[in-house]
């Protein structure tokens, strides 16, 4: 069975990594901050204390972080003591740019590698349920898609290098701004007094019909429990949603693309961070256009 080396055991990394021990993988974990240590040992994980212990003798590394100065940041320490060639993967939701430095750094020293951000979230990743977004070469891919599987349910190469990063921001992006019109739809249809069950019975199976409806409607007692009846507990963060509209709102100007909506959800988003709460499911927008 290969060993992996898992660093970042943060929110995502912490169930992913466990899912992969339970798989029977050998995973060595790596975080600065050690807090989640114990419960990792205690499920067969072992957890080193610098990146040199971590990746030693991996045959695959996975990387689940923060954001792309800090996958830049790791990545580089990896490389400089990394002494076998291993599959290289990251995980995290980064910025075109970095991911682009990413695959250089690696290619460069003849190291495969896959850009692999996800969909499904926290509880995405403790059910095994996530959706990888892939980028780099067909080989690598198929080389880890095992690997895959054991954390997600779905899997898809997207494209060349970067290809993966691309794919979710552009998914993100969308998400934000359908459920920016879901809510401006529900507010309004409150205002002239429609019963909102009927409502999404009507715009479900309609014309207006999207996933942030069907899945995701962000009214209480309406449609699939959601976490506007859990009191906005994410989910998904209007932070994390801020940080994948800046992501795009980069990539567009970088290509000179036009994303007026996506500026203005993430202006949106800005708000809701300054009021304090950047915590709430990003399905709050809903409370804060209101
Ligand atoms: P998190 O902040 O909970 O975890 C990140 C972990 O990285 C932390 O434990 C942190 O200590 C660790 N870390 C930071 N710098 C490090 C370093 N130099 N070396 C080693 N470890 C370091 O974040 P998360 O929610 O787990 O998200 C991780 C990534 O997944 C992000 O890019 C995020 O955008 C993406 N993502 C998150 C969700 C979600 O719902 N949380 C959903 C999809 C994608």
């Amino acid at each position: 069975m290969k060993k992996i080396s898992f660093i970042g055991l943060g929110n995502m990394g912490y169930e992913m990594a466990l899912n992969l021990a339970e798989a029977k993988y050998e995973v060595t974990g790596y975080d600065i901050v050690k807090e989640k240590y114990k419960k990792l040992e205690a499920n067969n994980i072992k957890c080193a204390n610098s990146i040199d212990e971590a990746i030693r003798s991996a045959d695959v590394i996975i990387s689940m972080l923060p954001d792309g100065k800090i996958v830049r940041y790791v990545w580089n320490e990896i490389v400089s003591v990394l002494k076998n060639k291993p599959l290289a993967i990251d995980c995290s939701t980064i910025d075109i740019e970095n991911a682009s430095y990413f695959h250089k750094l690696t290619d460069e020293r003849n190291i495969k590698a896959l850009d692999a951000p996800v969909s499904g979230g926290v509880i995405g990743a403790k059910k095994a349920t996530l959706t990888f977004m892939v980028g780099g070469n067909e080989k690598d891919y198929n080389e880890a898609k095992p690997i895959f599987d054991v954390m997600g349910n779905k899997s898809v190469l997207c494209g060349l290098a970067t290809s993966g990063q691309a794919v979710k921001i552009c998914n993100n992006m969308l998400l934000a701004v359908t459920m920016v019109g879901v809510s401006e739809s529900f507010n309004l249809a409150e205002s002239l007094k429609i019963d909102l069950n009927k409502l999404f019975e009507v715009i479900s199976t309609s014309s207006g019909s999207c996933w942030a409806v069907n899945n995701y409607c962000p009214v209480k007692d309406v449609g699939p429990v959601s976490p506007v009846d859990n009191n906005f507990k994410a989910g998904f963060s209007s932070k994390l949603m801020h940080k994948d509209l800046s992501l795009a709102i980069s990539a567009a100007e970088d290509n000179n693309v036009k994303v007026d909506f996506t500026k203005q959800a993430f202006n949106f988003f800005s708000n809701i961070i300054e009021n304090n709460n950047g915590e709430k499911d990003f399905s709050f927008i809903k409370e804060y256009l209101k």
